[in-house]
């Protein structure tokens, strides 16, 4: 027998596809990040041209963008006396035999990748030059050669390129790469496959590269995104399995005539309906057998903490400790104070009432060693900290219940570091085989999303949802200015000088700047001095800023709080938490350069009182002026809803999942074709054919699992503690 031909494989670097050089790697590895062959050919078209859809020159229009295909019939330079340019020019017939020049400055290669007989198409703006039609450096796409006969009914797909790494090579590098590869292996059993209706792999990848029409196209995009979604449905079901494997819960489960139900009683106000089912299923949770793994999902202000609250005085009340991490200073300090004030009815850090402690950072060592062994002693019940929280030194008595408020800002395992400081037999205190007790665990996030996709991102844990605001909350009128009605800003100025004349406060939020707290602390100082001089002249202003010493920090947030300041000016410090009633005012500098779920947390600090609020957009200005399409419908959308849901739904559809979900942070794989904003059918089909495969196989042994095994490992990058000690396992 014939050995078969060494060929490429998905391993193999990209350099590795005939045509591909070093330079072109290069041009690929960044900032495409195709480094091997398999990155290449999952590079998929972003849409396909339909050739059959382009018109012969005859119908086109001067002066238009257009597409024509024809056949290259020879080139000629030029190279204008004095100046440093060359210009090839082509002649092209197109299938009438009506004829087209089309030019390139500085790119003698073309002459090469478009030698006589190429047929490509050539899209650009039609113009003329002495009464000859004619397209200046046109996108191109090779289509073949007049040798060979041309399918003008073919689909041509269209890829996510750059400058150095056009559609058009993509495409013929991808197509040799598909030539070299010998028929790629099927991570999925057959019987899986016909279950769902799906094409082989092999045909799914090289289908949407080279469908032979749309129905071929839909079913190989069908087949990739199963892969996807199942692979990542797979693995979320594996983990959750894993995590519960061997595990009791700790039985938090609410303790009548408690603690928790002293607090309710001692609300000034009534929880809503949404907050009350919040309560029955996260106490029906804390009371079950297995420990809890549920997310509480809800818009902001919509009472999340209360829930929260509640839920840590079940622990308590089972003399447990509870630990809420969230991932700044400045929001751990308001959730401490906000706990202190609701808890305050129950007396805090009294004797009988509750000891609560705030950990981070910017604790002295002194602070840091008595809440730690207060932690130890069990002394400490609850515990608001930010990543300190994770560290090795923080030991608990009997950890009951963690809370972790935006979760999506910390990766998965440190959600597991977290839990396993209340775990049992760390030290070998449990006998093998036995199983341990392990703390319930609460999540929360302010960026809700539909309830089907949330199980789906979370397909670990339950969701309980907050689908409503507490009442009286009147809706805030939203405004966007941009420079050319430069004239509102003054008006801006003296409405906020209004407000305080009614007593009423107003945030300032200066320009997010990437990545520097430093730059930003000093455009908020910058900004301060001159709203003090001028526009804002007579009114008292607060400045923060993460730079500020959490003193100072605190002092100027005190006197904001208190309302002894009529105006807050700050970088995205308070981004999240902040609760002052009485500001009515959130003003937005460079709104443009947020995103919509930030915009909306910001927002959400004002409108938390009786009074009318109001938030205003500034953006574009500075630069040009200019916004981005992109930036201009995500302003848009906000001045257009208040709803957290629909717009996080709006954020989803500009944006895609990756950026909504932060995928790579939480160690979840990549989705490179499915859209969970329209893929929602075949989400639902995943998880079902996931924990049906999982309660079936839990680890995936089975002779025909082992490929499916391997790919959801490779998918998920090593990016879970759980699978990693499954590969090795
Ligand atoms: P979230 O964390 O979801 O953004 P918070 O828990 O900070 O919301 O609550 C926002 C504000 O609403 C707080 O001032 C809180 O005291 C208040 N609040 C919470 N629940 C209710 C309720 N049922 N009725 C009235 N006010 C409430
Ligand atoms: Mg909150």
């Amino acid at each position: 027998m014939v050995p078969p031909a060494a060929g490429l494989t998905l391993e193999d670097p990209v350099t590795a596809v005939p045509g591909v050089g070093t330079k072109a790697a290069g041009a690929l590895r960044s900032p495409l990040e195709i480094r091997t062959v398999r990155d290449l050919i999952e590079h998929y078209p972003r849409r396909y041209e339909d050739l059959g859809d382009v018109l012969p020159l005859r119908y086109a229009t001067v002066g238009e963008p257009v597409t024509l295909i024809g056949t290259v019939t020879g080139w000629m330079q030029k190279r204008p006396r004095g100046r440093k340019l060359v210009i090839s020019e082509a002649r092209v017939r197109d299938r009438d035999g009506a004829w087209f020049t089309v030019t390139y400055f500085n790119q003698p290669w073309r002459e090469r990748s478009l030698g006589p007989g190429t047929v490509a198409s050539f899209s650009g703006k039609l113009e003329t030059f002495r009464g000859d039609p004619k397209i200046s450096t046109p996108d191109v796409q090779v289509l073949g050669h007049e040798d060979q006969e041309v399918d003008h009914q073919r689909l041509i797909p269209v890829y996510p390129a750059t400058e150095s790494t056009p559609t058009w090579k993509l495409q013929t590098w991808i197509a040799a790469a598909l030539e070299e590869l010998p028929p790629l292996d099927d991570p999925l059993p057959e019987a899986l496959r016909d279950g769902h209706g799906l094409v082989s792999l092999d045909s799914a990848i090289r289908g949407i590269h080279a469908p032979d029409d749309a129905t071929h196209a839909d079913a190989s995009r069908r087949r990739l995104v199963f892969d996807e979604l199942f692979t990542l449905q797979v693995g979320l079901q594996w983990r959750r399995v894993r995590l519960e494997a061997g595990t009791v819960g700790k039985h938090n489960g609410p303790v009548d005539g408690g603690k928790a139900d002293a607090f309710l009683d001692s609300l000034p106000f009534t929880p809503t309906d949404a907050q009350s089912r919040a309560f029955t299923g996260i106490g029906a949770d804390l009371a079950a057998d297995r420990p809890m793994h549920r997310l509480l999902q809800g818009d902001v202000g919509s009472g999340k903490t209360l829930v929260a609250a509640w839920a840590m005085l079940c622990a308590v009340d089972r003399r447990r400790q509870a630990a809420l991490m969230v991932p700044t200073a400045v929001l751990a300090e308001q959730h401490h104070r906000t706990l202190t004030d609701l808890l305050a009815p129950l007396g805090v850090n009294v004797l009988d009432g509750v000891r609560v402690e705030l950990l981070t950072a910017a604790n002295t060592t002194r602070e840091r060693r008595r809440i730690l062994s207060g932690l130890l002693t069990g002394e400490v019940d609850i515990v608001v900290g930010t990543h300190a929280l994770l560290e090795e030194g923080v030991r608990f008595a009997d950890l009951g219940l963690v809370v972790i408020d935006e979760q999506h800002r910390f990766g998965v395992n440190q959600r597991v570091t977290l839990r396993e400081k209340g775990e049992e037999g760390q030290d070998g205190a449990v006998a093998p085989g036995d199983r341990r007790s392990a703390p319930d665990i609460l999540v929360m996030t302010a960026t809700p999303i539909p309830r089907s996709l949330a199980l789906t991102l979370y397909g670990d844990l339950d969701v309980t949802t907050l689908d409503e605001l507490p009442p009286g909350r009147k809706p805030i009128v939203t405004q966007l200015i941009t420079p050319d009605e430069a004239f509102r800003r003054e008006r801006l100025y003296d409405f906020i000088r209004g407000q305080a004349a009614d007593g009423y406060q107003t945030y300032i939020v200066c320009p997010l700047v990437e990545d520097s707290e430093e730059v930003a602390a000093r455009a908020a100082e910058t900004e301060v001095e001159r709203l003090r001089e001028g526009p804002l002249a007579g009114l008292d202003i607060e400045l923060v800023h993460g730079r500020m010493r959490p003193d100072d920090k605190e002092l100027a947030m005190q006197r904001f709080r208190r309302g002894d300041a009529d105006v807050l000016v700050s970088t995205t410090v308070i981004e999240v938490g902040v609760d002052v009633p009485n500001a009515t005012v959130m003003v937005i500098e460079n709104a443009e350069r947020f995103g919509i779920s930030q915009l909306h947390q910001l927002r959400g600090r004002v409108g938390r009182g009786g009074a009318k609020s109001y938030c205003v957009l500034f953006a574009g200005w500075d630069g040009d002026g200019e916004l981005t399409d992109e930036a201009s419908e995500r302003l848009h959308a906000v001045a257009a809803s208040t709803d957290g849901f629909v717009l996080a739904r709006t954020d989803l559809d500009i944006r895609g999942e990756g950026a909504l979900f932060g995928q790579r942070q939480s160690g979840l794989p990549d989705l490179k074709l499915a859209r969970l904003s329209s893929d929602l059918p075949l989400i639902e089909e995943t998880r079902g054919a996931a924990q049906r495969l999982v309660a079936e196989d839990p680890d995936l042994r089975a002779a025909d699992h082992r490929a499916l095994r391997a790919d959801v490992l490779r998918r998920y990058r090593g990016g879970l503690e759980e699978l990693d000690a499954l590969a090795t396992g």
